[in-house]
């Protein structure tokens, strides 16, 4: 059977696109593999597969007994329940190290950039293959994503010089324009469930022991949810109520720069320290972040950190 190159879950555009950039990269290797996706593409990432003539990878769930790679990931809590019988041949990511091993040797390649399709460009380029157009095109379109346009502070020279590049063989001669089309294909939210907003773009972090949700959507302005933010601070009650001792979402605003804070939590002050805002503002409403925007580099490790003391 092929082996699978796995995303995380709910997966977003670098997640899908990885699989599909480092499925072509494999089999152009000889490698039998097949790209596969813990879920259907969010509307961010149709736009991308539609505008780019590519298929959405098969929707995998269980990978017991399956040889496999992960991209853009290497946390369990992300990963598929029964992670533990699958066996591990790679990982390609840009996240903090997380608690996958493997029985044999394998191929990692963990690199502090932005986005996972950029370290996948680097490695076509180093394995000596080429990438279609069309798949340029769409890589191009996770790092605009992973970076928010190359402005999330996650976002490296080495990003900017590989979108260049994949600009050019996918004939895009302006990228800023194909970023703003991508964020508001990602706004259309009217008429979505609270729910699904949510966990369009959601990751479960253990904290030291407790459960710690944190969705993002990240949004050209926030006047568009501006009235749907009572059902979502509902809906956030449900899922803390879900065995989590916080469910947070993150409404990201790419063009003031900074995210809105909303959650439900057993101890909302500690959250509001780790980030450094009074506790007494939280009685006043949301909490507003000015500059965070990367869950990776500013909302995980603040977490951490409150969590450890
Ligand atoms: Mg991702
Ligand atoms: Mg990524
Ligand atoms: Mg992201």
């Amino acid at each position: 059977m092929s082996a699978i190159i796995l995303g995380h879950k709910n997966p977003d555009s670098d997640s899908i696109i990885a699989a599909l950039a480092c499925a072509h990269l494999y089999r152009e290797r000889g490698l039998d593999v097949v790209a596969a996706a813990q879920g259907t593409p969010a509307p961010e990432t149709a736009y991308v597969l539609e505008r780019f003539g590519l298929t959405a990878p098969e929707v995998v769930t269980s990978v017991a007994g399956r040889d496999i790679y992960l991209v853009d990931f290497s946390d369990k809590a992300q990963a598929p329940a029964d992670i533990d019988e699958a066996n591990l041949m790679g990982i390609v990511d840009h996240h903090k190290l997380g608690d996958m091993t493997s029985s044999s040797p394998i191929e990692a390649i963990i690199w502090t950039v932005g986005c996972t399709n950029t370290i996948i460009k680097r490695m076509f380029d180093y394995m000596g293959y080429t990438i279609p157009a069309g798949l340029a095109g769409a890589m191009l379109c996770a790092i605009l994503s992973d970076t928010v346009i190359f402005k999330s502070p996650t976002c490296t020279e080495m990003d900017k010089k590989v979108a260049e590049e994949l600009a050019a063989i996918a004939g895009i001669e302006d990228i800023q324009a194909l970023g703003m089309d991508l964020f508001k294909a990602k706004s259309a939210v009217a008429g979505t469930a609270p729910r699904d907003l949510i966990f369009r773009d959601f990751k479960d972090f253990n904290m030291n022991g407790s459960t710690v949700g944190v969705g993002q959507l990240e949004l050209v302005s926030l006047e568009l949810v501006a009235d749907m933010k009572a059902d979502i601070q509902a809906e956030l009650e449900r899922v803390k109520a879900e065995g989590r001792h916080t469910a947070m979402f993150l409404l990201t605003d790419i063009m003031q720069e900074g995210s809105e804070l909303m959650m439900a939590s057993d101890d909302a002050a500690k959250i509001a320290q780790a980030f450094g805002q009074d506790p007494a503002k939280l009685a006043e409403g949301n909490l507003w972040l000015p500059g965070v925007m990367s869950r990776k580099k500013q909302v995980v490790p603040a977490l951490e950190a409150a969590f450890r003391g």
